[in-house]
């Protein structure tokens, strides 16, 4: 994980004018938005439980009505990718989940991506699944929602992204209803899901009971993860954990 392994990430693939320029002067003239950078545990996903260095980016074009990260909607700071992976790499842990808002609304989220990916970093990225994934570092595991009708974001689902899954991707479906529920079920059989990656259900806190979902999945015998989001568990829904 050492910051100057860093490529000049996505330029050659692109072909980019500037595709030979050295990679410190890429990193240090590349910005982002960002919102905050903590060492929690993963709260959700297969790596539920892993302490995880989280990178969140601020700024998002979606309002789900159940979104537990408004706070990330404006402000923050702008760092260059060079300061980002310096604060990254301060914490020494070897997992780094890229979350937002929406990470992707930012064009510099795919060389961050690709630069923590070349540092040697297992990197996750969670996003909306309203925007295109396609360009994403294929060494990203992308968490990808399907927003249903109880998000009042429906319409903003991106299903091109289906086609690009692969088995180290994961979906994952946040429900607040039995009509979530049921549109999830229909939207997962229709498109294979499952035969793709993983799939996650996930209740809204406060407006699913977790074990009525899991009696659900239960009785359908859905191949899918049910998942309740540890840190909220732990920590309440305190900002930084
Ligand atoms: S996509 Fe995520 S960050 Fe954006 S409004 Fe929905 S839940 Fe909140």
């Amino acid at each position: 994980m050492v910051e100057s392994s860093t490529r000049h990430p996505q330029g050659a693939d692109r072909g980019c004018k500037d595709a030979e320029a050295p990679v410190e002067s890429y990193a240090s003239t590349t910005t982002l938005r960002l919102t905050e950078v903590f060492l929690s545990l993963q709260g959700e996903t297969s790596r539920a439980g892993l302490p995880t260095v989280f990178v969140r980016l601020t700024g998002c074009p979606l309002r789900c009505s159940w979104c537990d990260t408004t706070y990330s909607f404006q402000g923050g700071e702008t760092v260059t990718l060079t300061t980002l992976l310096a604060r990254v790499a301060e914490y020494g842990v070897p997992t780094v989940c890229v979350t937002g808002g929406e990470p992707l609304a930012q064009k510099n989220c795919l060389p961050l991506l690709a630069a923590l990916c070349d540092a040697g970093y297992s990197v996750s990225l969670e996003t909306s699944g309203a925007l295109d994934v396609s360009q994403v570092d294929a060494r990203v595991s992308r968490v990808i929602d399907i927003k249903p009708p109880g998000s009042g974001e429906e319409a903003r689902n991106r299903w091109e992204n289906i086609a690009h899954l692969t088995p180290h991707d994961e979906i994952k479906f946040v429900l607040a209803s039995r009509a979530d529920y049921d549109w999830a079920r229909e939207v997962m059989n229709a498109q294979k899901l499952s035969q793709a990656c993983p799939v996650l259900f996930s209740p809204v806190q406060g407006e699913l009971a977790p074990a009525q979902l899991a009696e659900w999945v239960i009785a359908d015998r859905l191949p899918v993860r049910m998942q309740v989001q540890l840190h909220k568990i732990l920590w309440g829904n305190a900002p930084g954990k």
